[in-house]
């Protein structure tokens, strides 16, 4: 049986990665993905999407937390969610 590469399309104008980065993950049924890394909002937000090789497109933001657990924010950690999520919001509707 051959193996069929799948060809890579550009990535998005805004994508932080090296530029042609290869599929990244194959899923339960067989299609390969990849993730595209987007701005960063502040100190938890990050902006990105992922990319089936059968062409569909997810955009997001996730919020990151390092080490920390979701409900044991600070309040630093709130205001910073606070003043950046609207921007992560914004990006989001204009980049979809
Ligand atoms: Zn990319």
């Amino acid at each position: 049986m051959a193996t069929t590469l799948t060809q890579l399309t550009a990535c998005p104008p805004w994508c932080t990665l090296e530029p042609g980065h290869p599929w990244d993950s194959i899923h339960d049924d067989g299609r390969q993905s990849r993730g595209h890394g987007g701005p960063q909002f502040g100190r938890f937000l990050f902006a990105g999407s992922l990319e089936m090789e059968t062409g569909e497109v997810t955009m997001d933001v996730e919020i990151h937390t390092e080490d920390k657990q979701v409900n044991d924010l600070s309040v630093a950690d709130l205001l910073d969610l606070a003043a950046h999520t609207v921007a992560a919001a914004e990006w989001l509707e204009a980049n979809r």
